[in-house]
């Protein structure tokens, strides 16, 4: 038998990422970090106005960094805030940009020594990245990631729609 394409850590859920019970939520921020609307104001709204206050001390965060703060009222222990790029036609170092979101999300989880980890759909919203090319690089991403590490035990695509599910069964083949 052919051994399997893919990391057996990664999952696909659909729902709302606020409802999970992780070590870390991913937040799609915005690089002023305080905050948006879309998955960002679902997270402030349900994490409650202490997380603004952590992350007005922040001081924002780059396209294709992260940031860490606490879950507060989360669920989730902690919310990795990172910041996807806006699609502007793929010239503009997007995919490069996207893939270093996904990155620097999972190795600020393993510096943090957390086991488990969800994203949302990272620039898929009102940012208006391509699905099939996003889904494509989260799971490039982590899968090489995954293959460097043993201490995350699961990392979980939150797809909020159908049409993002079905992406990600896709590119996992499921
Ligand atoms: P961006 O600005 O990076 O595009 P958005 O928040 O607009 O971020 O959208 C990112 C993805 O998160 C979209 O696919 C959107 O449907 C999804 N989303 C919105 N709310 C939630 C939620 N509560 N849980 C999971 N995913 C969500």
């Amino acid at each position: 038998m052919a051994p399997p394409k893919h990391d057996s850590r990664m999952r696909v859920l659909q729902g709302d990422i606020t409802r999970l019970e992780v070590d870390a939520i991913v937040n799609a921020a915005n690089s002023s970090l305080l905050g948006g609307g879309g998955v960002d104001g679902a997270i402030h709204r349900a994490a409650g106005p202490e997380l603004l206050a952590e992350c007005r001390g922040l001081g924002g965060c780059p396209t294709g960094e992260a940031r860490i703060t606490r879950g507060y009222r989360l669920p989730a222990r902690h919310v990795i805030h990172t910041v996807g790029p806006v699609w502007q036609g793929g010239t503009q170092g997007e995919p490069d940009l996207l893939a270093a979101c996904y990155r620097n999300s999972l190795a600020l989880a393993v510096a943090h020594g957390l086991r488990s980890i969800a994203f949302p759909a990272i620039s898929c919203g009102i940012y208006g990245y391509p699905i099939d090319r996003a889904t494509a690089i989260a799971v490039r991403e982590t899968n090489a990631f995954l293959s460097g590490d043993t201490t995350l035990k699961t990392v979980s695509f939150v797809a909020f729609g159908a049409e993002i599910l079905g992406a990600y069964r896709m590119e996992l083949d499921l």
